[in-house]
């Protein structure tokens, strides 16, 4: 999946965001380059910290700017590179075409406001840029559909309920009805069901997965989670320390990851046959205000090389199953 040529409806090209923080600055996203195909599913999975959230964010303009500053790359949406737009055009396109299911069914919500009350200030706000014109009658009316189709008992006597008064799992709910109001075409879901327990994180990710193909969505979902990967993606970008180190469709990578990093993840799961033993990554991920001249990962690498710590290896073009290692490129 190679950008522009594979028609992709989402490309991020070579995202370079540092954070300005007490006199020093960290660079966050070194170059970060991925592909959204319409109608599929691509997760981004690395440990906390890696540079997803902030990815993420690049991609809906929501980092707050300073402290952080977009220093280089592309955002190519549906033919657009949402970083030249003017801002009121990508205000246009961000909650409208692309939307996104936040990750904290208890914090993202307003608590004072309804449910109602909130969705229809999601709806009004894209409707007027997007200049449509539509009744409060026809809004309820949409408002009440998405519940449905979320799946939520009784629509209406949710639209006039507080945050306060909806369990996790229902919270989760309203937030993917929420990013589902204006009909975009790809939806951005950060950790979708991580703050909920298990079961209910595993309704709402099937719930999530159904609406996402009866729909045609192409979704990019944030995760540290290598086993929704393995059952939700296409495609797979692995990130370490604000890069993208390994790409592939996600049966390739789980059959045979090429990165190192990206083996030290899987190692990490625990597996019933193993006895559930499982093994960590030892060490930390670098100092983003002083980060390693070579391989970011070198540090921690068993495999690393003397050209590991001085040259960084770059992350290929091309194939549809990339790895930036020296190692790889040796092979
Ligand atoms: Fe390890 Fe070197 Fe590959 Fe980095 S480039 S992952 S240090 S082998």
């Amino acid at each position: 999946m190679n950008g522009a040529a594979s028609g992709a409806l989402l490309s991020v090209r070579d995202l370079a965001v540092t954070f300005d923080t007490y006199g020093r600055t960290a660079q966050v996203l070194d170059g970060v380059s991925l592909d959204v195909p319409a109608r599929r599913h691509v997760a981004l999975v690395g440990e906390s910290g890696c540079g997803k959230s902030v990815t993420m964010r690049a991609i809906m303009g929501l980092l707050r700017e300073p402290p952080a500053r977009v220093t280089a790359g592309e955002i190519i949406f549906e033919g657009h590179d949402l970083l030249r737009l003017k801002p009121r055009a990508r205000m246009g396109l961000c909650g409208t075409a692309m939307s996104m299911v936040f990750q904290d069914p208890m914090t993202s919500l307003n608590p004072v406001f309804t449910i109602g009350d909130q969705m229809r200030a999601i709806l009004a706000h894209a409707d007027r840029r997007l200049g449509r014109r539509r009744s409060r009658a026809e809004r309820h009316a949409r408002i009440i559909a998405v519940l449905g189709q979320v799946r939520m008992p009784d629509p209406e006597r949710i639209a006039r309920a507080w945050p306060i008064m909806l369990s996790g799992g229902m919270r989760q709910r309203v937030l993917i009805a929420m990013a589902l109001l204006n009909e975009p075409r790809l939806l951005i879901a950060d950790e979708p069901g991580t703050a909920l327990d298990v079961t209910t994180q595993a309704q709402i990710l099937r719930l999530l997965r159904e609406l996402v193909q009866a729909r045609g969505l192409a979704l990019l979902m944030i995760t540290h989670n290598l086993g929704v990967v393995r059952e939700a993606a296409d495609y797979v970008h692995v990130m370490y320390a604000g890069a993208v180190v390994e790409a592939a469709p996600a049966a390739a990578l789980f059959a045979a990851p090429r990165h190192p990093y990206t083996r030290a993840l899987l190692d990490c799961v625990p597996m019933l046959s193993g006895g559930g033993r499982f093994r960590g990554i030892d060490g930390a991920p670098p100092d983003y205000t002083s980060p390693p001249p070579g391989c970011r990962f070198a540090p921690r690498c068993a495999a690393a090389m003397p050209r590991c710590r001085t040259a960084p290896p770059a992350f290929p073009v091309g194939p549809d199953h990339r790895a930036a290692c020296w190692l790889v490129e040796a092979a």
